[in-house]
């Protein structure tokens, strides 16, 4: 029998009436209630174990309830179908809310991320500091490279406007049908049934190494090899011998890049489908600052040096706004800077706004990274989410961890608020 909790009354179906409180007592802050013997009866043959499905509901109703509360709202949900699936439809709209509008906290400044000063003439100049950042955390996502459309079930290989594409040769571009019946994921094209075989014997070696349930969702499962040029599209090429690449599991989400402020706080998350490239990364900035006054002057980036080649290529008038420098210790050790970009536009060197009045770097360009090792910690609990719940969980993670770091920085006098943007 389903409880129902409503402003903290325990209740059960068709009761008219809380259940009784007899003592009307209240220990520590929440009333004591009494099971009375009729219910009790209706209880028999129910487990009181805790299990993970009844925590995941637990955050997910209280995560919802406080996200209706803040904007006035009821929340509904249907009181039919599976329960797994009662709140899925509750979970897209606020992660389409999320997508759209961003975090709460994506106007925020502070005196750690936003740094005002007075030049010789007396006139006030400011920068607005952002970094970013991807970690390679993901969820399954269809096989289709860069398709972000989410997957009916987590056992699906494919979206459901790519099934199709589960009856093809898992070499990717090859497109002839697959022998499925007789159990193969390839066709009968013999290198691509070669590194199948391969695959599968290195699958079966790595079973006997982990007892792992055949049903389980695995790591994606790529299998590549050198080839000779064939007939099939996917060995066409050209210069004559080139890699084949087979993808016999489940495909997954690239990475997540966030935007984070010098001060800890983080202001938008976007999944990378597929690769992380610096088209998306442009993408990612214009959608979160869609506004030019919202455009932070600085962006720092471990990947500068393309992303400000590309912005140059496609006539982006961001680079003559925003300020793309590399974190000042990627950029000494891990940067070649035998490119004009990487030597001179993506000096930190060269933005000497960045240098505050004890001469020090004013801003935390490691943040971004900081941050992703936080994300990091949830690694394990993230692999086999889906992206409803994915995309759900790490916003909600994330809008607890900003408002810890808001009260941290309201207690260092960091003086942060909203932009009024
Ligand atoms: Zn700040
Ligand atoms: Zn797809
Ligand atoms: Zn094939
Ligand atoms: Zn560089």
């Amino acid at each position: 029998m389903p409880i129902y909790i409503a402003r903290g009354r325990l209740t059960t179906p068709g009761a008219s009436k809380p259940l009784q409180n007899p003592a009307g007592k209240l220990r520590g802050k929440l009333p004591v209630y009494v099971l009375t013997s009729a219910v009790t009866q209706d209880w028999a043959g129910v487990s009181f174990k805790l299990r993970n499905e009844h925590v995941w509901d637990g955050f997910i109703i209280l995560a919802l309830l406080e996200d209706h509360e803040r904007r006035g709202k009821t929340l509904r949900v249907p009181h039919t179908g599976e329960q797994r699936f009662r709140f899925t439809k509750a979970m897209d709209e606020r992660n389409a809310r999320i997508r759209l509008v961003g975090q709460p906290e994506w106007a925020h400044y502070c005196n750690r991320c936003m740094r005002v000063w007075e030049d010789e003439k007396g006139n006030l100049s400011k920068i607005h500091v952002v970094v970013i950042d991807g970690i390679t955390i993901g969820h399954p996502c269809c096989g289709v490279l860069h398709c972000p459309t989410p997957l009916a079930s987590n056992r699906d290989r494919y979206c459901p406007d790519h099934v199709d594409e589960d009856k093809k040769c898992a070499v990717e571009g090859c497109g002839v049908f697959c022998d499925i019946d007789n159990g193969f994921l390839t066709c009968s094209d013999p290198g691509h049934r070669h590194l199948e075989t391969v695959h599968k014997k290195r699958d079966k070696a790595m079973f006997q190494l982990r007892t792992r349930r055949t049903a389980e969702i695995t790591a994606e499962e790529f299998e590549e090899m050198e080839i000779l040029s064939g007939d099939c599209p996917a060995t066409k090429d050209p210069n004559g011998n080139r890699k084949i690449r087979a993808l016999f599991g489940w495909r997954k989400s690239h990475n997540e890049q966030i935007i984070v402020r010098p001060c800890g706080m983080i202001i938008a998350r976007a999944t990378f489908f597929g690769s992380e490239t610096v088209t998306q990364t442009a993408d990612f900035i214009h959608k979160t600052f869609r506004t030019k006054d919202s455009m932070p002057d600085i962006v720092f980036y471990d990947n500068n040096c393309s992303l400000y080649k590309h912005l140059v290529h496609v006539e982006d008038p961001l680079v003559k706004t925003v300020g793309f420098p590399v974190d000042v210790f990627h950029w000494e050790c891990k940067h070649k800077k035998n490119t004009v970009e990487c030597s001179y536009h993506c000096s930190p060197l060269l933005f000497p706004e960045l240098i505050g009045e004890q001469k020090a770097w004013h801003f935390n360009s490691s943040i971004a990274e900081q941050t992703n090792v936080w994300l990091g910690g949830f690694h394990a609990i993230l692999r086999e989410m889906g992206a409803s719940k994915f995309d759900f969980f790490l916003d909600e993670m994330i809008m607890r961890k900003n408002k810890l770091t808001l009260a941290k920085l309201e207690a260092e006098g960091a003086c942060p608020g909203l932009r009024p943007l």
